[in-house]
């Protein structure tokens, strides 16, 4: 591989795609190891030998494999927008009502919630992420579909929707996440209606977006905050920063220190299979393919950002 810059932060669109590309060979015998998750039904279909790649550098290069164009259901990937949204409305006061420590436990757990007196560890676990939502709520009058619009606004494609029918699973199959919502009422920290957050959680979930989509909607976190093409912030440096944080520390299950051992960068997975990774100054990866690991993980996509971070030298350790 040709390499134009040591940092990689120099690295020609040619020279991610060559990296790509051999990334997609490697991967084939991953494809199958995964299994599907199967307690969202409509999620179930999704076929395994799905895989897609997208690489967009904050220099402009982008670069791509498989799949890359077909949305898939973004799942808590979308947790990280939500969270800018809510830091855009309510600046630090959102920490008085969610903390910032990883969980060490399953995303949906009841216990650690109880434990901690209805305050969620992290904005990244499933109560957290209903917190985040009943605050964009609070300040959004157009409800769930603010939170559509500002995925369509930040990777810049209007046809990005909500899939109905994985909303619906969800909303059908969403008894733990409405205990966890309840719950977090009966402690005072959801302050919407039960219902409206559940569906808003539902819906955001059921994003459905590709990697070229996803990656463009996260340029943002590897450029301090800014838009890429125009340069206007979306969110501030620090948070920026907080948020590559928090996805380093809080964005992988159960299985973020695995993740920070072999991969080192920022990201955010989704139960869909899509992995979201930021090199802060340099670019986004997304990667999808649905087969999870034990941990929730897309399997083949753990494995192929390692592959990536390690061939093009760069993370942030
Ligand atoms: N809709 C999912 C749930 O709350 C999100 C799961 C995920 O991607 O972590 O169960």
């Amino acid at each position: 591989m040709a390499t134009t810059d040591p940092s990689g932060a120099g690295q020609s669109r040619r020279d991610y795609q060559s990296v790509l590309n051999w990334i997609e060979k490697k991967i084939q015998p991953e494809l199958t190891k995964g299994r599907v998750a199967t307690y969202i039904p409509a999620l179930a279909r999704v076929p395994k030998s799905k895989f897609a790649m997208a690489v967009y550098g904050i220099d402009g290069s982008v670069a791509a494999i498989g799949d890359a164009d077909e949305p898939f259901s973004i799942q808590s990937i979308s947790k990280v927008f939500t969270l800018m949204m809510a830091l855009r409305q309510m600046g630090t006061h959102l920490w008085q009502r969610v903390g910032r420590e990883p969980s060490g436990n399953r995303f949906n757990s009841l216990v650690q919630l109880e434990y901690e007196k209805g305050i969620p560890r992290n904005p990244f676990i499933n109560a957290g992420a209903h917190v985040v939502t009943d605050c964009v709520l609070a300040h959004e009058p157009k409800g769930r579909q603010a939170i559509l619009q500002e995925m369509r606004l930040l990777a810049k494609n209007r046809k990005i929707y909500f899939d109905r029918e994985v909303a619906r699973s969800e909303r059908e199959t969403g008894h733990w996440n409405a205990a966890i919502a309840h719950f977090l009422k009966a402690h005072g920290n959801l302050r919407g209606d039960v219902d409206k957050v559940l569906d808003a959680y539902f819906h955001q979930c059921s994003i459905a977006m590709s990697c070229h989509d996803l990656a463009r909607a996260g340029l943002f976190l590897a450029n301090g905050g800014r838009d890429v093409g125009t340069g206007d912030a979306v969110t501030t440096a620090q948070r920026a920063k907080r948020i590559n944080a928090l996805m380093m520390t809080c964005g992988l299950y159960d299985a973020v220190g695995n993740f920070a051992f072999h991969v080192g960068i920022p990201a955010k997975s989704g139960v869909g299979g899509g992995i979201l990774g930021i090199i802060p100054g340099v670019l986004t990866v997304a990667v999808w393919s649905p087969g999870l690991d034990g941990s929730g993980n897309s399997l083949a996509g753990v494995k192929a950002l390692e592959l990536f971070t390690t061939r093009i030298g760069k993370s942030v350790f």
